[in-house]
């Protein structure tokens, strides 16, 4: 038997489900594949850091591969539908017997994947895993059958689901034989940037960063987590976003530090476990409405709120020249980065939507477009968010106030003048509105003016939001 392993959004060894039931019989010869899509990449905004990253990670996965005596084949080609016909043809050249996948969730990837089962039904016996979650969709549902449309209840019967179910890791397969020499993949085809070495690749690097968090971090958590100032986050979601690391491994993890997680509901561990929640939450709903992978709003009636289209403030927005320097601190260390703190992408994003009255889906791509964690279900939940148009979304009316935002959570401005050297000379007290400070110091600052008036942007989008709601 041959059994074919096809690699995808899962780049590990360990605790891999699909790699490790393809190892499961000791005489099997088994191979693995990776196909490159840079043109379908394209098409789902994928950031080029984003490539980077999997492409170092992939270098990683195969030579650990081949140190166990297993080979991964490269390959590159446009798009899905090009590698179902090279995948159909390797199958049938390498007399593969059975095919081991971990399911992705996106809609394009699951009739992709739907496709080529039918494609080569009869003759290779297709194995896939519920891998990227620590709960499968759909098992955590309410009385009636339906996927919550609400996070807290949904937490709730989550947390259920997971006390009853078997939620070990798994380890890397044995060695199936001598180390094999193997040619390393080429770069992609695919616009060129760079990763940046606070994200080195590789699951070691990975699972001990995970290890440190859990054991030195995740106790002041619930203080730090909204302070873009302090590395108080894990900071693990590009390893999470590309299947570098598990969700299992992270809850295990958490678990063997904090035993106690689950009974403590106001612990840093409980709320770390509460975002591990979060992404599955927005992972099971794509699921439940895969309409949310095409661009459509939750609540149909936010369609009808009659965006502006402002080419000069999106791009104002997008380059961190908003003049609030909050957001605009934000922007820059996602253009520069690809990563920002949870509270500044909420920032952010609101800024672009209730205060410019932009459409949420261009911030959404834009991010997509810059983020090393890029991940469509949690992009698409914190931009629905944000927007007030998803589940448990912010009600249309709870309108993020840019200034006090940045009062509340960089007090001292520590994270804006990293980012906005322009403001390093502005005292603490003003930082947050840097214009009031030099009018009354006549001093001129290389820094825009507020491109908006936060109290008259905020009417407006309640007289938007509203109008939409009303029908017209
Ligand atoms: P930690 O605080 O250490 O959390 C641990 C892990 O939990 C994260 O790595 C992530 O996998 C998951 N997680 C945390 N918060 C959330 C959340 N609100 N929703 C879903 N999963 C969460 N996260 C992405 O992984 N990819 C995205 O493309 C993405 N886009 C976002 C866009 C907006 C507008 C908003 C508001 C949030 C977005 N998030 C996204 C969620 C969250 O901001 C990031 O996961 C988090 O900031 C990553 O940092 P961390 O690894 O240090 O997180």
């Amino acid at each position: 038997a041959t059994h074919l392993v096809w690699l995808r959004n899962d780049l590990r060894i360990i605790d891999n489900k699909a790699l490790y039931a393809a190892c499961g019989d000791p005489d099997a010869k088994v191979l693995a594949v990776f196909i490159a899509t840079p043109t379908q990449w394209q098409q789902h905004d994928m950031a080029p850091r984003q490539a980077a990253f999997i492409h170092a990670n992939l270098l990683q996965v195969q030579q650990a591969l081949a140190a166990r005596g297993i080979e991964l084949v490269y390959h590159q080609c446009n798009d899905f539908a090009g590698s179902l016909v090279w995948l159909v043809d390797f199958c049938q050249q390498r007399q593969v017997s059975a095919l081991f996948y971990n399911r992705q969730y996106e809609i394009n990837e699951r009739q992709r994947d739907a496709q080529l089962e039918r494609q080569l039904a009869g003759k290779v016996i297709c194995h896939r895993f519920d891998d990227s979650l620590l709960l499968p969709p759909g098992s955590v549902q309410t009385g009636s059958g339906e996927m919550y449309k609400v996070y807290t209840p949904f937490r709730r019967a989550f947390i259920q689901r997971l006390l009853e179910s078997d939620v070990n890791s798994l380890p890397a397969p044995r060695s199936r034989g001598e180390k094999i020499n193997v040619t390393p993949p080429e770069m992609f085809d695919y616009p060129l940037a760079k990763v940046g070495s606070a994200y080195p690749a590789g699951e070691e690097v990975a699972l001990q960063r995970l290890r440190t968090f859990c054991r030195e971090q995740v106790q002041d958590y619930v203080k730090q987590r909204d302070l873009p100032a302090i590395a108080g986050t894990s900071s693990l979601s590009p390893y999470l976003a590309i299947g570098v690391l598990s969700p299992r491994q992270c809850f295990n993890r958490l678990r063997a530090e904090c035993p106690d997680v689950l009974e403590n509901p106001e612990s840093g561990a409980f709320c770390w476990l509460n975002e591990l929640i979060w992404r599955e939450f927005y992972r099971h709903l794509m699921v439940a409405h895969p309409a949310l992978c095409q661009h459509r709003p939750f609540i149909e009636w936010t369609d009808r709120v009659c965006w502006q289209v402002n080419d000069r403030a999106l791009q104002a927005w997008q380059q961190g020249q908003t003049g609030y320097p909050i957001v605009d601190a934000a922007m820059r260390q996602l253009n520069q980065t690809g990563w920002i703190h949870n509270r500044l992408r909420m920032i952010s994003a609101s800024f672009l939507v209730k205060d410019l009255l932009i459409d949420w889906r261009a911030g959404e791509r834009y991010f997509m477009q810059q983020l090393l964690d890029g991940d469509l279900a949690a992009n698409n939940g914190g931009w629905q968010w944000a927007a007030s148009t998803g589940t448990d979304a912010a009600p249309y009316f709870r309108i993020f106030n840019p200034t006090t935002q940045g009062e509340r959570f960089d007090p001292q401005g520590t994270f804006i003048r990293k980012w906005l050297p322009e403001l390093v000379d502005v005292p603490d007290n003003d930082i947050h509105q840097p214009h009031r400070w030099a009018e009354k110091q006549q001093y001129v600052l290389d820094y825009p003016l507020p491109i908006v008036d936060h109290q008259q942007a905020r009417l407006a989008t309640l007289a938007a939001f509203e109008a939409a709601k009303r029908g017209g």
